[in-house]
């Protein structure tokens, strides 16, 4: 649909004609307990700078009842294809549209949830990209700001937050009148609207005459697990830290978080009126990674009250850096804040923003950071890990190469010359050289314009006497997928050299060397002459953005003591080397689980051991040679049963053993041991076998054939919330039968019923790595079915199933094959193609390093 992909040159030529001054907005939510569609009156004042030119205004609605231009109706009629024509404008505007707009359960536009616990609808707006156009009509494009002043009715009792403060509500009866002040100027899609009997704990930030009232509200049946304290706490940090960073008072009248329901993302920056996922509300113990991650997004968020909100990107295609800003200022926050309890936040980022963005940057869809976004549809699958996690990664370098303080500097004039605006990329990299004094056009072509991760790897001679007779690293240029845009380059790293000795089992570093590497090879005479340590580790503290290589030496030493670096940081570079050379099959499977099972024992740092837990099954069930799989998983769930019942009784270790054990249980006896703690009959010292861990627990005895539909029913009945209804979804979907797949298949791909939640649930449970066979017939299905789901689907719906129900456990040759002739047949449109292409990537993947590791099994 044309009308509902507003182009760049749309938007362009529409910001060239246009200045909008103000919303006011009137959405009566008075009978939103029956769901359905809700009224919708806009009034948008704005200006023409070119009389009589004609323009048009975005909307999403099943109808529009009124349309009236500066005094004269239009006809309702008109309204097409998601836009209602504007003809013959005026120098100044006023455009009054009446429309019924309807509710969502896709977590898009305005979502409605319906609580199981306690009957009651909870409503709550998400905009970005294009959405605000759901609710209210409006010019859906980030660089026609204005204010926005909403009007809502609602039930009596309900609570109604906006971007503005919420007001007393008026009227009596049933309903009330809530009349929020204008805000700011801002964009359309950082506006929100959150309603309905939610509970709020409240605080406020101080600092000298500054006084901006916090809150932090969730659904009743998530209160007793809302720990508003800890919330706070990181919420104050963040606020000292930004503001003495950016040089800049928080910009907004208060700031509340919002924890809501069936929330697609981590969160959403909506200025002043934060929304997160509720599974950051912790029903269950989690380990202490799931409070760091939930910091870093509640940190995320507030960065981008500045850097997105008070100054916006004009267009999609500066997406990443608001992105990568936001993630960047998120890990630094929580590495340098005073107080902060996640000191060691580049540990976590080197362990899940790398990888995340070495894998992305591997795939035959990767692009340059700065991506040509030509249309909505564009950006809508661009959130990945380019935008997020290598445009953070390359951010830190570039501070590593103009040095933080000048970062800085640069970032606070950026935000006092731009407050309000709208900018582009050079706009941040102008006021960064006059702060730094470097010239940043040759480093943004190199890292900015190009795709694709490079290698560094050390060379290393030695005399007779064992000395380092000359040392040098070794640059390579990415190896591209086939297709992938932009040149191969060598590019200009910033990077650190570790030495490290080897001593009682201990790998403690010795000396670090700095220096700029630039083209394929780059000595290093600072280390000539020196005696060859056991470790030579590039990029030590991960500094630049690349894959990095152990020499032969320090790979041994690695392999044996990986456990043994006393800083978690080499630990994870080192985790992440093994990890990447075993998906580029440099490293067999095999060898990969023998690393992993001699360094794991003695990992400290909590995220890292659960991201190798993830990346061992993941290597076994994709990358090993089929006729060892089952050896190594058997291996595997063995280790995993003696670290839980070696773990310290009640740590993090515990429970994360617990659930990877859960997860590859196979024996008699493993899946006993399940089973027994699940009904209690069975014990594990200090291990709490609460609500959450129950559902992990039945989910694997349900895919094994141990829990049956009554058993299923009994759990949700202990847990009869939106969350115990999403598990037995998993659960029910997980069975090992022909019948349980094909009534999960039929309830996503037959029909479009289920809410964005529920569907993910499902395919959670559809797709299990030991039901291969039975799973076999649904890759011709999916073929026959992905078109016309893509078609019919809005974009959240579609995008989970497209990627979701790939046949993924289906490595071979055959599938290949299917979905080369699928992509030829069908023709797809850009977007749905390169998720597809992005899918089989992975199986091209899988074969190659299964290949590798038969080979290492006939050595
Ligand atoms: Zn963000």
């Amino acid at each position: 649909m044309p009308g509902t992909n507003l182009t760049r040159e749309e938007a362009r030529t529409r910001a060239d004609l246009l200045r909008v001054d103000a919303y006011d907005i009137e959405l009566d939510l008075g009978s939103a307990r029956e769901g359905g569609t809700f009224r919708s009156t806009t009034v948008v004042r704005f200006t023409a700078n070119t009389p009589g030119a004609d323009s048009f205004i975005d909307l999403v609605a099943p109808s529009v009842e009124e349309i009236t231009l500066n005094g004269a109706p239009l006809d309702p009629g008109s309204f097409a294809d998601s836009r209602i024509p504007l003809p013959n404008l005026a120098a100044e505007n006023e455009l009054r549209v009446v429309a019924t707009c309807a509710y969502t359960n896709t977590g898009e536009g305005l979502h409605r949830f319906v609580d199981p616990v306690d009957g009651e609808t909870y409503l709550y707006t998400q905009f970005e990209v294009p959405d605000a156009r759901r609710v209210f009509a409006s010019f859906e494009q980030p660089d026609l700001k204005a204010t926005f002043a909403f009007t809502v009715t609602a039930p009596e009792g309900w609570v109604v937050v906006s971007n503005a403060p919420t007001p007393e509500p008026v009227g009596e009866g049933a309903t009330r009148v809530w009349k929020f002040e204008p805000t700011g100027r801002i964009s359309t899609y950082i506006t929100a609207l959150i309603a309905g009997p939610y509970v709020g704990v409240f605080d406020a930030y101080e600092n000298g005459e500054q006084h901006v009232p916090l809150g932090v509200y969730c659904r009743p049946s998530l209160r007793e697990f809302l720990d508003a304290e800890a919330i706070f706490e990181v919420t104050k940090q963040g606020f000292d830290y930004f503001q003495e960073k950016f040089d800049y008072a928080y910009p907004f009248p208060k700031y509340d978080q919002l924890f809501v329901p069936e929330f697609n993302a981590g969160a959403m920056e909506n200025a002043g009126a934060v929304t997160f996922r509720d599974q950051y509300v912790f029903r269950s113990k989690v380990t202490d990674a799931a409070y760091e991650s939930r910091a870093a997004t509640i940190l995320h968020e507030l960065a981008h009250m500045w850097f997105g909100n008070l100054v916006t990107m004009e267009w999609w295609n500066d997406l990443w850096l608001n992105e990568s800003f936001a993630t960047f200022a998120e890990a630094v926050c929580q590495a340098e804040a005073p107080g902060s309890r996640w000191p060691h936040s580049w540990t976590t980022f080197a362990n899940q923003m790398k990888t995340w963005a070495y894998r992305q940057d591997q795939l035959p869809s990767t692009h340059p950071i700065m991506a040509e976004i030509n249309d909505l549809e564009d950006v809508q699958v661009n959130f990945d890990g380019i935008t997020y996690a290598k445009g953070a990664s390359v951010l830190k370098q570039l501070v590593a190469y103009v040095g933080q303080d000048a970062f800085f500097q640069g970032v606070q004039a950026y935000f006092k010359r731009h407050a309000w605006g709208n900018t582009r990329l050079s706009d941040l990299l102008g006021a960064l050289e006059e702060a730094s004094g470097r010239d940043l056009k040759a480093w943004s072509k190199a890292w900015l314009e190009t795709a694709g991760i490079n290698v560094l790897r050390p060379s290393v001679v030695l005399n007779t006497d064992g000395e380092i007779e000359s040392f040098a690293v070794l640059q390579e240029a990415p190896a591209l997928p086939a297709g992938a845009k932009g040149e191969a380059v060598l590019r200009p790293h910033r990077i650190a050299v570790g030495l490290y000795e080897l001593a009682d089992g201990a790998l403690v570093r010795t000396d670090r060397v700095e220096l700029d590497v630039d083209g394929p090879r780059t000595e290093v005479p600072e280390l000539v002459g020196r005696h060859r340590p056991a470790v030579v580790l590039l990029n030590d503290d991960d500094l630049s953005y690349a894959k990095i290589r152990l020499d032969e030496d320090s790979m041994a030493v690695v392999t044996e003591h990986l456990g043994g670096f006393t800083e978690s940081l080499p630990r994870a570079l080192c985790w992440a080397s093994a990890w990447d050379m075993t998906r580029d099959g440099e490293l067999a499977t095999r060898d990969y689980l023998s690393l992993a099972l001699s360094g794991i024992g003695r990992e400290s740092d909590i995220g890292v051991v659960q991201s190798v837990q993830r990346q061992v099954k993941l290597a076994l069930d994709a990358y090993a040679d089929p006729e060892w799989r089952e050896q190594g998983l058997a291996r595997w769930a063995a280790a995993a049963e003696e670290h839980l019942r070696a773990a310290e009784p009640g740590s993090d270790h515990q429970l994360a053993w617990a659930r990877s054990l859960a997860a590859v249980a196979r024996t008699d006896g493993q899946l006993g041991l399940l089973a027994g703690l699940l009904d209690g009959s069975v014990e594990v010292k200090g291990l709490a076998v609460d609500t959450e861990l129950r559902w992990t627990l039945l989910t694997r005895l349900a895919a094994t054939g141990r829990a049956d539909d009554s058993a299923i029913a009994a759990e949700l009945e202990r847990d009869n919330t939106a969350a115990g209804q999403e598990h037995a979804a998993t659960c029910r979907a997980a069975r090992p039968t022909a019948e349980a797949k094909a009534e999960a298949w039929a309830s996503v791909v037959e029909s479009d019923k289920l809410t964005n939640y529920v569907q993910e649930a499902v395919i959670a449970g559809f797709q299990q790595s030991d039901q291969r066979e039975l799973l076999a017939p649904y890759a011709a299905k999916y073929f026959a079915a992905v078109k016309g789901i893509w078609e019919t689907r809005s974009h959240e719906i579609s995008q989970q199933i497209i990627g979701g129900l790939y046949p993924s456990l289906q490595v071979s040759a055959e599938t290949l094959a299917a979905t080369d002739a699928w992509l030829t047949e069908a023709e797809p449109a850009p977007a749905l193609r390169r998720q597809v292409v992005e899918a089989r990537a992975g199986i091209e993947r899988a074969l190659k390093a299964q290949a590798v590791d038969r080979a290492a099994g006939a050595r």
